[in-house]
């Protein structure tokens, strides 16, 4: 008899564990059900950054997953056909003002590649390169250019790597599910039972979890960001992620789409409310090196909720105390870029067996719950 899977939570990490259970070679013996309400999901409001290597974060076992996690999608991109809509290698920028401060980049840059090689072509550039390469910015400034870096839509990478999975071995079911005190899913139809679960809730983990008397480290934080139509470059298809410093970043998508993002605001939590206040703090980011942008410029704002350890670290695995359970939770801000890798993890274990050591990418589970 096939083995039963369920996912929940329908982001980047259960669509990716989806995406992979019905893929990788052993897979289509799963069956595999994935619930998932979709309210507040991170994946779907995400600004879609993929350039992990110039972070200044020292933690090493994030920059692994994070660097591996990049190269992941590379190969999703291929395996899963996806669109250049979805996910395209435009480049990043990453600008700076103070000269030593870029020259120090530019430096890391080079150092990083030689363990990096999928980081691509290294270029310094100045700002009228810059300008060149985005010819949208009014205020260019100097920067580091690295080719790997990516832009993705995470609403529809998602959408298309669970449309893959459903041709094969996944049903999907948008509802809201609990887990009972011994670790079985209580759906809309009653209680569920399944051979393993993986719950792949963002900061909801700590709801799921708590029947079974787990408490989870992470807390959730609200993020804001805008899009804006700028119709001017609307045949400019391939123009670079532009990352200046501070935590606005420009993500020029095609057909004119240009993503300003994102605000980080912990006192919110859980509240999806867009704010015209923060709308405003966007606009006036984006203002500063594309100065004719007005509110007329902006189609949407989308609001989601990230995960965040007190370490800012993901983390993933099996339960100890309950060997049916697996969670992916904490991905903070970089959850586009480390999501499918730890979804690959998640459905090769279920698939092949073992376990797994992943502390090169993790600290231990217990590091988070309790
Ligand atoms: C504004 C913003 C900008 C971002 N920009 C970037 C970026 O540029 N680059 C980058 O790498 N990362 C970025 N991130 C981070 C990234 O989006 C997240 O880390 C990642 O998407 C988290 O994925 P996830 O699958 O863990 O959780 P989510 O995407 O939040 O998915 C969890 C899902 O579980 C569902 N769920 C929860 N509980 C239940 C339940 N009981 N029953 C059924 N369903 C349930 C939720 O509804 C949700 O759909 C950004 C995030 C935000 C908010």
């Amino acid at each position: 008899m096939n083995k039963k899977v369920a996912i929940i939570g329908g982001g980047i990490v259960g669509a990716s564990a989806a995406y992979y259970l019905s893929s990788l070679p052993g897979g289509d013996q799963i069956n595999v059900t994935l619930f998932d309400d979709g309210a507040g999901q991170a994946t779907k409001a995400a600004a879609g950054i993929i350039s992990p290597w110039l972070s200044k974060r020292r933690n090493q076992r994030w920059y692994q997953l994070a660097k591996d996690g990049a190269t992941t999608l590379m190969t999703l991109a291929r395996r899963a056909n996806l669109s250049t809509d979805i996910y395209q290698q435009t480049g990043t920028i990453i600008t700076r003002t103070n000269e030593k401060d870029l020259h120090d980049l530019y430096v890391l840059a080079q150092e990083r590649h030689e363990e990096a090689p999928d980081m691509g072509e290294i270029e310094l550039l100045s700002a009228n390169d810059v300008k060149e390469r985005l010819p949208l910015l009014t205020n260019p400034q100097p920067g580091v250019y690295v080719s790997g870096g990516a832009r993705i839509d995470g609403e529809a990478l998602v959408e298309s790597l669970l449309e893959q999975a459903q041709q094969v071995n996944l049903t999907v079911k948008h509802q809201r599910v609990s887990l009972d005190n011994r670790g079985n899913i209580v759906a809309a139809n009653g209680l569920q039972r399944f051979d393993d679960i993986i719950i792949a809730a963002g900061p909801w983990l700590t709801d799921l979890v708590a029947p079974l008397g787990i408490k989870v480290a992470v807390r959730p934080q609200k993020g804001q960001l805008i899009e804006l139509s700028v119709p001017a470059y609307e045949s400019q298809e391939n123009m670079p992620v532009l990352m200046p410093e501070g935590e606005r970043d420009f993500i020029p998508f095609g057909h004119g789409k240009l993503i300003v993002g994102a605000t980080h605001d912990d006192e919110a939590g859980f509240n999806l409310t867009a704010t015209p206040e923060a709308t405003e703090d966007l606009l006036s980011s984006a203002k500063q090196f594309a100065d004719y942008l007005t509110e007329d410029n902006i189609t949407r704002t989308k609001v989601g909720t990230r995960a965040y350890t007190p370490d800012f670290a993901p983390f993933f695995g099996r339960l100890k105390n309950y060997p049916k359970l697996l969670v992916a939770s904490g991905l903070g801000a970089s959850g586009l870029t480390t999501g499918p890798l730890i979804g690959r993890l998640l459905a090769g274990t279920l698939i092949y067996g073992g376990t797994p050591d992943w502390s090169n990418y993790e600290k231990p589970l217990a590091t988070y719950l309790s």
